[in-house]
């Protein structure tokens, strides 16, 4: 199958690099977004080793230039002593940063569009043909040599093919917010990391997200009833953190509150539609992967099919080889999040652990050191 028409339901992640990578494939693509635009609510997302060599395999990296990089991940206790230090130099010739969503899909689009893809907006999918069609909440039905859902955790054009085989709420989530740099922050070099301060059964995730904002993600049981409120319940959050009172005080009346959840499909595909990103293997933020795992089966997706002597034959190929790892994540991204199940005089030297040892370092750190297929090393300097 050298080129074709692809349909795709949503501009996320996901969706705008496979589309990017079918489309620079000599593929005609076009993507439906149900929005207005595309969906970045205020939040950053952190892009390991393998999110940017995609970023970059797709020519998304240009666009992206206020951007922070990573040169050291922390993660503190309750007194804001440094548990663990992960520093990003240890690979001095690849990148990782943190970014705002927004920038990351403007420069995504760009990338697509002048790849040739057509974006449409207002355009909501509803169901997938195996045959080889999307279907739009309208009624229009748009043949496609292959269609891709996208569609994210809750993906109506997954569910209307009953792929799913276990859809999980981890009982945890997150409420994330962005507030504006302080020159403090730019100076001093806590300023310059990304830090996880835990404190009993809640986390704070602090990092700058470009020059102007800093990104925080408060993560913590669903059920704790004080600590989940929108706006943030300032005092509840301080009393657990009283060292980050000055941070939390700045927070305004933004947020947003997700569910942690984790799904895994019977398969990736049916017929001619396949599922990627969230819609296929949502999984908790613990290890920063979500994100990273929708890139790499995405560019891999559109490498793939489209080297692949038919689609059928190029979906299973893709499933059989990126699969496996893509489970494999979610396992460590669940059995992180248990720590907090710990009790709490066990919890801080697991942590340690969890950062100190060699080899639970390497089990953590294969995902973001995978190098992703479509990723060459000539696209790393792209
Ligand atoms: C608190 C939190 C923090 C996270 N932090 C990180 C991180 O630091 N690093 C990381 O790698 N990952 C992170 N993740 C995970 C990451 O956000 C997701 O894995 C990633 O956004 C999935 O991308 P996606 O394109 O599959 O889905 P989405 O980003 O959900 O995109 C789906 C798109 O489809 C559109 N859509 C939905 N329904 C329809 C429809 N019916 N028709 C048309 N369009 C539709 C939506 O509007 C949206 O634009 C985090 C997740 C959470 C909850």
């Amino acid at each position: 199958m050298a080129t074709g028409h692809a349909e795709i339901s949503g501009a996320g992640i996901a969706g705008l690099i496979t589309a990017c990578a079918l489309a620079q494939r000599g593929w005609s693509v076009r993507v439906h977004e149900r929005d207005a635009d595309l969906r970045s609510y205020g939040a950053g997302i952190s892009c390991w080793y393998n999110f940017v060599k995609v970023i970059r395999a797709v020519g998304a990296r240009p666009y992206l230039n206020d951007n922070r990089p990573f040169y050291i991940r922390e993660t503190r206790d309750e007194r804001n002593r440094v548990l663990y230090t992960i520093k990003a130099s240890a690979k001095p010739h690849e990148e990782t940063f943190l970014v705002s969503r927004h920038a990351l899909l403007q420069a995504l689009a760009t990338a697509a569009r002048q790849a040739g893809v057509e974006i449409v907006f207002r355009s909501r999918a509803v169901a997938a043909d195996p045959a080889g069609a999307l279907i739009l909440q309208d009624g229009t039905r748009c043949p496609a040599d292959l269609v891709v859902a996208a569609d994210g955790v809750n993906s109506a054009v997954r569910d209307s093919l009953g792929l799913v085989k276990r859809r999980r709420k981890l009982m945890q989530g997150a409420i994330r917010v962005m507030i504006p740099r302080t020159e403090l922050e730019c100076r001093s070099e806590d300023g310059k990391k990304g830090i996880e301060y835990w404190s009993g059964r809640r986390r704070i995730y602090y990092s700058a997200a470009n020059s102007n904002e800093v990104y925080l993600a408060f993560m913590l049981d669903e059920g704790d009833r004080e600590g989940v409120q929108v706006p943030l319940n300032k005092a509840t959050w301080i009393s657990s953190f009283p060292h980050l009172k000055d941070l939390i005080e700045r927070v305004g009346d933004q947020g947003r509150w997700d569910n942690f959840e984790q799904i895994s499909l019977t398969s990736w595909s049916r017929g001619r539609v396949a599922v990627v990103g969230d819609a296929a293997h949502a999984m908790a933020p613990n290890i920063g992967q979500g994100g990273g795992m929708a890139a790499v089966n995405a560019l891999a997706l559109g490498a793939t099919v489209a080297s692949a002597g038919s689609i059928e034959e190029g979906l299973r190929r893709w499933e059989q080889v990126e699969r496996p790892l893509t489970d494999y994540t979610q396992r460590v991204s669940y059995w992180y999040g248990r720590i907090n199940d710990l009790p709490g005089w066990l919890r801080t030297p697991v942590i340690k652990l969890c950062g100190q040892v060699r080899w639970i370092v390497a089990i953590r750190q294969r995902p973001a050191n995978h190098n992703p297929t479509g990723w060459t090393a000539e696209t790393q300097n792209a």
